[in-house]
């Protein structure tokens, strides 16, 4: 152990990632007036959990096939986080109504960590930043245009797809975020730094000002 990072940092690190993940959001919006007001959302990890419940049914039979692809994704979220949680603080502790994340997440970050424990600690923390982030863009989905070309790597122009009804669309296989430009049929991923080779590639030429 190295000892470098100092205790206090380590529970404050800690407290703010779960907190990240199951604490209520601040949440403003501009109402028709014009006020902007502020008030409080569930946590990512509630509203997500509160998301798959509505879409899986009463009952709450797993039944991934019959999930929209981006609640699959969900799905996904919520499983890694319970059984990876599970594994750091395995007692849930008394029934407070809450999940047994949330109380297995509330117990974590009330503990006092010795020094030895303090890297493991900054591992779960990096985690728990990773989940919150992933989240919320679960529940926020990136904005996306469609790029009408042909894929470079694999020629398709257009996929086939379910949309978030479950409906089979027909979509163009380029699709650009601010992550970059990711082909739907081959799954070739194009950083935007390499925007203009791709745009080389594809023949057309980049708008001024976009990449300067
Ligand atoms: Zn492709």
């Amino acid at each position: 152990m190295t000892g470098t990072i100092p205790p206090r940092a380590v529970s404050a690190d800690l407290e703010d990632a779960v907190h990240a993940l199951i604490g209520h959001r601040l949440h403003a919006h501009t109402d028709r007036d014009g006020q902007t007001r502020s008030g409080y959302r569930e946590s990512v990890y509630a509203e997500i959990r509160a998301e798959l419940a509505a879409r899986l049914g009463e009952g709450g039979s797993l039944r991934p096939r019959s999930l929209p692809p981006a609640w699959v994704e969900g799905l996904d979220w919520i499983t890694t986080i319970d059984t990876t949680v599970a594994g750091w603080w395995p007692d849930p502790g008394p029934d407070d109504g809450q999940p047994e994340t949330v109380r297995r997440l509330n117990l974590l970050a009330a503990h006092t960590w010795a020094p030895e424990d303090h890297e493991a600690i900054a591992w779960c923390v990096d985690d728990l930043e990773h989940w919150a982030m992933a989240g919320k863009a679960l529940l926020e989905p990136v904005r996306r245009w469609e790029l009408v070309a042909a894929c470079p790597s694999c020629g398709a122009q257009t996929v086939h797809r379910p949309d978030s009804s479950g409906e089979y669309v027909r979509q163009a296989a380029l699709q650009i975020s601010a992550q970059g430009c990711e082909c739907l049929s081959c799954h070739t991923h194009w950083a935007p730094a390499v925007y203009r080779l791709l745009a080389a590639a594809l023949g057309c030429d980049i708008p001024a000002g976009v990449m300067e």
